[in-house]
């Protein structure tokens, strides 16, 4: 791996960070807090919250098995993928790789930051090939853009082909595991400390039902999550959204009832959906969604939002022609999405 002064970008490698009252003070027990100009009364959200999330990182530490200083938390994943690239690419110059069709996301910050996104194409069973990756790779290549199990597709990325990544290339890999609580194999979290060029990202908007709360995770080595704590806003986590994190983590079991659910929801839709003269493809998932090819996919998707139901049209991505992603509902929508199918 370049060392990390050369992979991130110079201004950020200099920058001193703002330091709020919060950072300050620190050690001592206290209990008159007159330093941050906030109101004493309305407790608790008069108080700006704890800029490095102290009691949930330690929760999601034991969860996640990973240790505190290699947790980044954000608004959303949003927020570290837009951070990789403000603290690792400059504009103009550098470029990322990635493989296509994938998550919109990267892109989207791709061009937000001006930096040059370069798409590389899975094979037919959607799969990635570490060779045709690296092959993408130049000299300005900072980081490489790997999910798994991938949205829109749905399929795990064969672990030996990240593995080969992770060996071979000299900058940054991040590995976006959203969906990875609905898998049963391994985590690249497990690797962290053998490679310390990877990255992996979770997030709380998928297995853990709250998308409402806006909160993401990025795990990798300290000396990288320091670069991002340094540029991200410094109170990037709102209290309301701290706590409900931790009050999740303390009852797992709901979450651990709700993948098994979905899980053999995803199992009845599929037996079910196959059925459908509609369907030509079923593509394998590891996620709490599906991927299937349809006779027409424009005219089935345009029949549903007319009953109500929005399945998402990915037909127009890359390897995806007639291609609807459907997410896994309750037993009641799942229902109600092949009835309506039945009488398409
Ligand atoms: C849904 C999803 C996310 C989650 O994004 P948040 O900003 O955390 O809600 C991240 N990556 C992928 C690939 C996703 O599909």
């Amino acid at each position: 791996m370049r060392n990390l002064k050369e992979l991130t970008r110079p201004n950020i490698w200099k920058l001193s960070p703002y330091s709020s009252a919060r950072d300050e003070y620190s050690g001592h027990d206290a209990h008159v807090f007159l330093d941050a100009n906030e109101n004493p009364y309305n407790n608790p959200l008069n108080r700006y919250p704890d800029p490095l999330q102290h009691e949930l990182k330690a929760l999601l530490a034991k969860r996640k098995q990973v240790k505190e200083e290699q947790i980044f938390l954000g608004n959303g994943s949003d927020e570290p993928i837009d951070l990789f690239y403000r603290c690792f690419t400059q504009p103009g110059i550098d470029n990322v790789v990635a493989m296509e069709p994938t998550y919109g996301m990267y892109r989207v910050c791709a061009d937000i930051n001006d930096v040059e996104y370069r798409p590389v194409l899975l094979d037919h069973n959607y799969q990635m090939s570490a060779q045709k990756m690296l092959n993408a790779c130049d000299r300005y290549t900072k980081f490489i853009w790997i999910c798994s199990p991938n949205n829109p597709t749905g399929n795990l990325i064969d672990e030996e082909e990240i593995l080969k990544i992770l060996k071979e290339f000299d900058g940054l890999v991040i590995v976006d595991e959203a969906y990875a609580d609905f898998s049963r194999h391994r985590t690249m979290r497990s690797q962290l400390d053998d490679h310390p060029n990877l990255i992996v990202l979770n997030t709380m908007s998928k297995a853990w039902g709250c998308a409402g709360i806006r909160l993401g995770m990025a795990f990798a080595q300290p000396d990288i999550i320091q670069i991002m704590n340094k540029v991200k806003y410094p109170y990037n986590v709102n209290i309301l959204t701290q706590e409900k994190a931790i009050e999740m983590l303390k009852s797992p079991i709901l979450v651990e009832e709700w993948v098994r659910t979905l899980l053999l929801e995803r199992e009845r839709m599929i037996a079910a959906f196959s059925q459908l003269p509609i369907c030509k493809k079923i593509f394998p998932t590891d996620a709490n969604f599906f991927l299937t090819r349809v006779s027409d996919a424009q005219a089935i998707y345009d029949y549903l939002v007319g009953r109500g139901i929005i399945v998402r049209n990915r037909t127009r991505v890359q390897l995806c022609a007639d291609c609807l992603r459907i997410t896994i509902g309750t037993k009641t929508e799942n229902s109600q999405l092949l009835s309506a199918l039945r009488q398409y």
